[in-house]
């Protein structure tokens, strides 16, 4: 029988290497794999040769401001950046509005993915009301979210309602987390230093974006080290299964290592930021808060890259974080007025590539760190995250030579600019897959509102 698909002649990464090979797809499913040039006819057949197949990319952490904050980005604007970029299934925050914090507005929030998403998707609730956990697990979520963070001088991204940091209830919260079996998600933070922290610097009368960036830098990341301490600690306490979110500083590293040693059930992720934007200084004077999400002082970027590529850190997900310009700019004059974080969903992967090629990273590595691990820590695998018969067709052909310079032009996103314009990258998608249909194809985003599915966790 003839397959819906062939990919020939393409080179594949597995764990343990790169191998040419034909790929046969039929319906949603990788149905054989063969040495190359074995595979029989199929319906349509894409010339894989020289090109490079790997699994679509799995984003755990992705703000896609739907509903509420449409202005910025929405479910159509998020799903072509995602086929553009190799990603096949974005999971959504819920620092939206109304914030998912209950099963009634989670089904709201599917409701609308379903109807509009390009691409696989699901959503990060958020834990704060502990009645609604069950419920909320019921509905197929891969993880719970809770930011530690309430925001000082905005409202946003860091809304009231969502943010929990006293220590009382974020053990109380933990032990309703762990009931369901879900790993939680933190970002890290100490509000109680960080008020302390911005006070200093504000009697100083320092507001600007320096001022912004150096705060939350503070005594080389004492309000991130501090956070994953504690939190470290409450995951001892209740056994959750912690994930750790914005992993920037060498502590943070060790302090995982050591529990992940112990056999502790932790993880952590890393974004794009931290290695290619808020690592040097010069961006952040050459871009003020365009360049913030964080600044991360390159002895700590070298720390979080070296466990990176030994796996302490597991993922990396973008926390992409889109604004307008008219949501940036104020930040030149004052970083706390400034909407913080940044867009990267449509370029990470031609941003680690370039690092493959500059021989920072192995291309096995950098496909686990984006695919496989987060497809097994959050219940995908194997379904998602490899190529493998029997797999879900969500493959990405990448041309790993080919060079191009971001722009602004380039991009798909509401917000109309990148961070990492005027960036030479090598390695870029050429071809997207999600369950053996072509959603992108030679920089044309060919996907359909409403073909995305809910990515939900296999049940053993
Ligand atoms: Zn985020």
């Amino acid at each position: 029988m003839s397959a819906d698909v062939v990919i020939r002649g393409v080179r594949a990464v597995f764990e343990d290497g790169v191998r040419p090979l034909d790929i046969c797809i039929e319906g949603p499913r990788i149905s054989s794999i063969h040495a190359a040039g074995q595979a029989p006819g199929g319906a349509r057949e894409i010339g894989g040769h020289g090109l490079t197949a790997l699994p679509g990319l799995i984003d755990m952490h992705s703000h896609h401001r739907e509903p509420g904050f449409t202005h910025k980005e929405d479910i159509v604007t998020i799903g072509a950046q995602c086929a553009a970029g190799g990603v096949t299934v974005s999971v959504g925050m819920p620092n939206v509005s109304p914030p998912p914090t209950t099963a009634a507005i989670l089904d709201e929030m599917l409701a609308l993915y379903r109807s509009r998403s390009l691409v696989d998707y699901n959503v990060n609730p958020s834990p704060v009301q502990l009645a609604e956990l069950p419920k909320m697990a019921e509905r197929g979520v891969l993880a719970f979210k809770i930011f530690m963070v309430v925001d000082t001088g905005r409202s946003y991204p860091h809304m009231p309602g969502i943010g929990l940091h006293e220590h009382g209830k974020l053990y109380t919260m933990f032990k309703a987390v762990k009931a369901t079996e879900l790993p939680l998600m933190v970002h890290p933070h100490d509000q109680s230093l960080m008020d302390a922290i911005e006070h200093e610097f504000w009697a100083r009368g320092e507001r600007d974006f320096r001022a912004y960036a150096r705060a939350y830098a503070t005594d080389d990341g004492v309000i991130w080290d501090t956070a994953v301490a504690v939190l470290l600690r409450l995951q001892e306490a209740t056994d959750v299964r912690l994930h750790l979110l914005h992993t920037q500083t060498w502590r943070v590293v060790e302090m995982l290592r050591t529990a992940k040693a112990a056999g502790r059930a932790v993880s952590a992720e890393v974004n794009p930021w931290c290695f290619w934007l808020g690592n040097d200084w010069a961006n952040i004077e050459r871009l003020g808060s365009y360049a913030l999400s964080y600044y991360v002082a390159p002895h700590h970027a070298a720390a979080v890259y070296e466990g990176f590529r030994q796996g302490v850190v597991d993922i990396m997900a973008t926390d992409h974080a889109p604004h307008l310009r008219e949501e940036k700019e104020p930040g030149w004059a004052d970083g706390w007025t400034a909407d913080t974080g940044t867009p990267s969903e449509q370029f990470y992967l031609s941003l680690l590539l370039t690092d493959v090629a500059a021989g920072k990273l192995t291309l096995e590595s950098g496909v686990e760190a984006t695919t496989r691990a987060p497809a097994k820590l959050f219940g995908l695998y194997p379904r998602k995250g490899t190529i493998a018969v029997g797999s879900d067709a969500d493959i990405i052909l990448v041309d790993t030579e080919r060079r191009h310079v971001i722009t602004d032009a380039d991009v798909l996103s509401r917000c109309g600019w990148t961070p990492y314009a005027g960036r030479e990258v090598r390695g870029v998608p050429v071809y997207t897959l999600l369950r053996g249909e072509l959603i992108y194809t030679e920089g044309k985003v060919t996907a359909r509102e409403g073909f995305g599915r809910q990515a939900t966790p296999l049940r053993p």
